[in-house]
């Protein structure tokens, strides 16, 4: 009522003729859609609440809206509303605030503690409340999640968020009020402040509204990558590590709220998505229910937008299988969760030429992402009592279907097993302990092998699959998550077709959307066993989530160290054997103490201390060591030895052999920017800085020049495309890194930076990406860059029988599988690993043949490479035999070391992080061929 219309009509008017002129730059003319939608048809309005466009002076998608600038309309609502309460649930790491707004009745508001309560009742079968259950149900607003902006260049999907608002907030509209009535929606107005900020700051300085595709507007920078968060993590990747910030804040909240329906509002599609989602669907969730609301959902949304005539897709490309994705994280929490994609805006800025030369716009974008939004709200509204009671039956069904019980040995790793508790505990499960032995009839150990008789030592960690969030923890912890046979058949049929098809022909998609597997314990080296015999309940005893955290901190049991003052000795020693001791060894030696290693294990003070292993010589530091190290032993939970003689008392060296070396401090810069991935990048400052405090020098590619390399060590090029490293590193820049690394220096090479290394241009390693000789032919066809590089093709294959050779043996894309790699333990790069297997996650197509100058460090040979994930039959994994997933290859006096797949990919991989430290930390101080003594 206080919205003026006719203003507002003139305003819309005005905009109308405004974008007819703009569009005479559109050859076709066609009108744009757009101005046919009014955000403001649901009134009556409340007269108190200013509309965001009369706050804000501009109308839906004419500007970006700055977090900071949605905060002060927040902040005006705030005072006015008694539908609306404000949470701060926490800050980004740019000190951002992440709110939670809950709009609901006032009535309902009222009683928010007490709703939150009935809906942890509800999720939890085990608590004793049949009597009241089915009061519970008739009486329990349901709850729905609305999420906005997780990647934060997706601009439609935040200003919707403002719009829906204003709405549920203003409306006095019937069916608002009832749903309010009944629900209590929860506004999660940005996940991705950071972001958000960044690219709307780019955007609206340089955002002219040019629908042409060429314009600087559509290119957002590489340092700007709004999708990503300030460590440069995509949010909604991050569920199953939960690693992020943002993403803690939000999950606890979730798990504190309970809600029946998430939507996650994304834009980056040419139409509108919304589920039914593709296949394949996560089989850990219960089929019948999911299917029927996602397809009741669906239909709601359907109808929404067939009012407009909005074309939109379903089915298709989203599909609910990888649980670090929201919507199927909050489906395995017992949510309906969905991904919703607009249109307009994000990259497409406010307006953009479609393919048919029309125009779409951010208003467009909005609008949907508007209407999708009501339409789920009002459909959760009104399917309440039907939508709560299937919620139960999730947690009833959780509990009691599956039976399978898994347990985590603390033994062989118990930092790794730590951590992997404490994830558990941040994803809401329950874990246990046992207080006595007990032993296993039949079950299947953490490679998928069946076994029987396994004895379980006391002190193991138990997860019972008697429940609530049993079916998240089934998904992480089995060694395998199935996909629907229907949907691997589609994919063979795709490869079949492709195979018929001549080399130029456009080929068929495979639809894989991520990888395919992710095992925790695979990932995070935890030794661990299924089995679906009960858990006998006198012999575990439930443990505390704030003790499991602090212990995950600190490492434990065995590393945990109290030990504050050390026996004087004439050197100081600890073992390399845990994240701990590698953070305390990288703070002692960027501190300038001085800290020898060795290659081999060494033996003082009547123990063996493995290669690796930590020293530091009384003589040559400062005379309070005792003191100082016995702090920072027990601050860091390492155990740090007192060696009392330099005498060894076996026939092993001592700490004086000849074969101790010092560790140089570690001056480490990372590639900044183009070629590199953002979120490889990102990974690698998270990681090494922040988890391990490595000093970390981001250097642009234009800056690696001779002159800053020598102030380096060690440098890293994140994964990236190895055709773009080709163009960005010309000869003369690839000169002087080959000449840096040749007088000691450390290139470490990821994924795509490795493929680069491998083409025998670079001269910089000899593996070769295997099946790539038939690219260097196409390159030969095509004339060939340089004459150099025609020499080089001309030497490289001999003849067509070579090149027919090299296309049968081009691997096809792997989206993400877990496989065994032999470890060589002659290397320092695997210092730390004792087994002779490693479970690694391979991806892509680039695999490195074996190096015959440097050492293979990881390979994969024999029977049985593959654990887990999908395989192409016949081709990946005779493929991958006999190739190297690490190389360290000599040159002189430095090194370049070659990572096949990314160390720690989403800090899920914690298992092969410690290559990467090794790397780093005794990678430059490596004694030479050419050391004589
Ligand atoms: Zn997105």
């Amino acid at each position: 009522m206080s919205v003026n219309r006719s203003t507002y009509l003139s305003l819309i008017l005005l905009w109308i003729f405004a974008s007819r002129a703009f569009a005479q730059a559109n050859p076709v003319n066609l009108p744009t859609n757009s101005h046919a939608f009014d955000f403001y048809e649901r009134g009556p309005y409340r007269s108190e609440f200013v509309l965001p466009s009369d706050f804000f002076g501009y109308e839906p998608g004419e500007f970006l809206t700055t977090f900071a600038l949605y905060e002060s309309l927040l902040r005006e609502y705030g005072h006015r509303s008694d539908r609306l309460r404000i949470f701060q649930l926490g800050k980004t790491p740019e000190h951002r605030t992440i709110y939670l707004l809950a709009i609901s009745s006032p009535a309902n508001l009222a009683h928010l503690d007490q709703i939150k309560g009935q809906l942890a009742k509800l999720a939890d079968p085990r608590k004793p409340n049949d009597d009241d259950l089915e009061d519970l149900i008739r009486t329990t607003p349901i709850v729905v999640w609305l999420s906005y902006s997780i990647h934060g260049n997706e601009s439609a999907a935040f200003e919707a968020g403002i719009q829906v608002l204003y709405q549920l907030l203003a409306s006095d509209d019937q069916a608002i009020t009832k749903a309010l009535d009944r629900a209590i929606i929860l506004i999660n107005p940005c996940q991705n402040p950071d972001g958000h900020e960044r690219f709307a700051t780019w955007y609206n300085a340089h955002g002219d509204g040019r629908p042409e595709h060429y314009a600087y507007e559509h290119e957002e920078p590489w340092s700007i990558d709004g999708r990503l968060n300030h460590n440069f993590f995509d949010l909604n990747r991050d569920l199953i590590s939960i690693s992020q910030p943002e993403s803690q804040i939000a999950t606890r909240a979730f798990l504190e709220w309970h809600p029946q329906v998430l939507a996650d509002h994304h834009g980056q599609t040419k139409e509108y998505f919304f589920p039914p989602a593709a296949l394949p669907i996560n089989p850990n969730l219960p089929s019948t229910a999911t299917t029927k609301w996602v397809q009741i959902f669906g239909e709601a949304n359907a109808a929404a937008f067939d009012q407009y005539g909005w074309p939109y897709f379903v089915r298709e490309m989203f599909d609910l299988f990888y649980p670090g994705y929201w919507d199927t994280w909050s489906s395995l929490h017992g949510a309906t969760g969905m991904t919703y994609e607009t249109d307009g805006g994000g990259r497409l800025g406010y307006r953009w030429y479609r393919d048919d030369g029309t125009v779409l716009t951010l208003r467009d974008g909005i609008a949907k992402h508007f209407t999708a939004s009501l339409a789920t709200v009002l459909t959760a509204a009104v399917n309440r009592e039907s939508r709560l009671r299937d919620y139960r039956s999730f947690f009833e069904s959780s509990i009691k279907g599956s039976q399978r019980r898994f347990y985590l040995i603390p033994n062989t790793n118990p930092p790794a097993t730590a951590e992997l508790c404490a994830l558990l505990q941040r994803q809401g499960i329950e874990i246990a302990r046992t207080n006595r032995e007990m032993s296993i009839e039949k079950g299947t150990d953490r490679y998928g092998r069946d076994f029987s008789n396994k004895t379980i030592p006391a002190g193991s960690y138990v997860i019972d699959s008697a429940q609530p969030y049993s079916r998240m923890a089934k998904t992480l912890l089995d060694f395998e998550t199935a996909e629907s046979p229907e949907f691997l058949t589609r994919q063979e049929k795709h490869r079949r077709a492709n195979e018929k098809k001549g080399t130029e022909e456009s080929k068929e998609d495979f639809e894989f959307y991520d990888v395919t597997s992710w095992s925790l314990p695979l990932a995070m080296g935890v030794e661990a066993y299924s089995t679906d015999e009960p858990v006998r309940g006198d012999i575990v005893e439930p443990i505390d989530n704030r003790q499991m955290a602090a212990s995950a901190s600190l490492g434990e049991g065995k590393n945990r160290s109290d030990q504050t003052q050390l026996s004087d000795g004439v050197a100081y020693a600890f073992e390399a054997n845990s994240p701990q001791s590698m953070r305390l060894a990288v703070y002692l030696i960027q501190s300038g103490y001085r800290v020898d290693t060795s290659n081999d294990m060494f033996r003082a003070s009547g123990q063996n201390f493995p290669r690796g292993s930590f020293i530091l010589l009384k003589e040559r530091n400062p005379a309070e060591l005792p003191q100082i190290l016995g702090q920072f032993a027990a601050q860091y939970g390492v155990t740090v030895r007192s060696v009392s003689s330099a005498l060894s008392d076996d026939d092993d060296p001592g700490i004086g052999s000849e074969k101790i070396f010092p560790l140089k401090i570690p001056k480490v810069a990372v590639l900044a920017g183009e070629p590199g991935n953002q979120t490889s990048y990102g990974l690698l400052r998270f990681l090494l800085e922040q988890e391990y405090g490595i000093d970390l020098i981001p250097v642009p590619i234009s800056n690696l020049t001779k002159d800053v390399l020598r102030h380096l060590n060690v440098l890293i090029l994140p994964n990236g495309e190895a055709s773009e490293y080709k163009g960005e590193l010309d000869d003369e820049r690839l000169g002087d890194l080959r000449g840096w690394v040749s007088e000691g220096g450390v290139l470490i090479c990821i994924g795509g930076a490795s493929e680069f290394a491998a083409n025998p241009e670079t001269k910089l390693t000899s593996s070769r990406i295997l099946g790539t000789i038939e690219k260097a032919a196409d390159e030969d066809k095509s004339g060939g860059s340089s004459d150099k590089t025609t020499e080089e093709t001309a030497k490289k294959h001999k003849g067509s029988g070579e090149k027919k050779e090299a296309v049968e043996r081009k691997p096809l894309e792997v989206p993400g599988a877990i496989v065994r790699a032999h470890v060589n333990h002659d290397d320092f790069l695997s210092i730390g690993y004792e087994d002779d297997n490693l479970p690694l996650l391979v991806q892509g197509n680039a695999f490195l043949e074996r190096s015959n100058t440097g050492a293979n460090v990881l390979t994969f040979e024999g029977a049985e490479l593959k654990i887990s994930g999908f395989f192409w039959e016949g081709n990946t994994e005779d493929l991958l035999r006999g190739t190297s997933a690490l190389i360290d290859e000599p040159i002189d006096k430095g090194r370049v070391i070659l990572f096949d797949s990314e160390p720690g990919f989403r800090m899920i991989w914690t298992s092969s992080v410690r290559l990467l430290l090794n790397a780093i930390l005794y990678g430059p101080s490596q004694p030479n061929k050419d050391e004589g003594h």
